[in-house]
């Protein structure tokens, strides 16, 4: 059975190179411990946009992806006012799209605290990424599915929160970040 670093390997860190996952106040605070900053550094590390911002101006100009009409609509019939204005948190990429946190040797230099999204990977919340070599060669996922279920109860605590408190400017998310930075064990 071909092992999944030599997949990986091969396929050349393909998903770090391009949209980044939705990552969570969890993620953030993990990683800043590990990087040895507070949480008035997010904005170094991460890029924060709203919904709108990142699905119909990102995608399409950045990473030439097109969300349908359909889509879109759907998802501001169910998010309300919070697709215009709460936060989101994506990786910050480099000129050539790939991921900040990527090393030249096309490892994650952030491994031991990289997103749980990133730890899931090829599992998504929507089902498998079947443009994952992984996917194609039947590799046993079950330590991704275990990430997922921890990145969908982390999501879901990270949108209850933004939700509730409106969060809606930089100031507000480093005032959580802030709130739940002891609660937050590095691993
Ligand atoms: S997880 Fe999949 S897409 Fe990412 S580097 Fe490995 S094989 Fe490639
Ligand atoms: S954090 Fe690490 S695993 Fe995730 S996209 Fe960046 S380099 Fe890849």
């Amino acid at each position: 059975m071909i092992r999944k670093e030599e997949i990986c390997k091969q396929c050349g860190a393909r998903c770090c190179k391009g949209p980044s996952p939705n990552i969570t106040i969890f993620d953030v605070i993990r990683i800043l411990k590990h990087l040895g900053e507070g949480p008035e550094k997010v904005s170094t590390y991460f890029e924060i946009l709203t919904h709108e911002e990142y699905l119909c101006k990102v995608l399409p100009e950045r990473f030439n992806v097109h969300i349908s009409y359909e889509t879109i609509q759907e998802l501001k019939r169910r998010l309300g006012k919070y697709f215009e204005n709460i936060l989101i948190i994506k990786l910050k990429k480099r000129e050539d799209n790939s991921c900040i946190f990527l090393k030249e040797d096309d490892k994650c230099s952030i491994y031991v605290v990289r997103p749980m999204a990133c730890r899931a990977y090829p599992l998504k919340i929507t089902g498998p990424d079947d443009s994952c070599p992984m996917v194609k060669y039947g590799v046993d996922l079950s330590y991704e599915r275990s990430m997922l279920e921890i990145y969908v109860r982390e999501i879901e605590e990270h949108y209850r929160l933004f939700m509730s408190r409106e969060i809606t400017t930089v100031r507000q998310l480093v005032e959580v970040l802030s709130e739940y930075w002891n609660k937050v064990p590095i691993l």
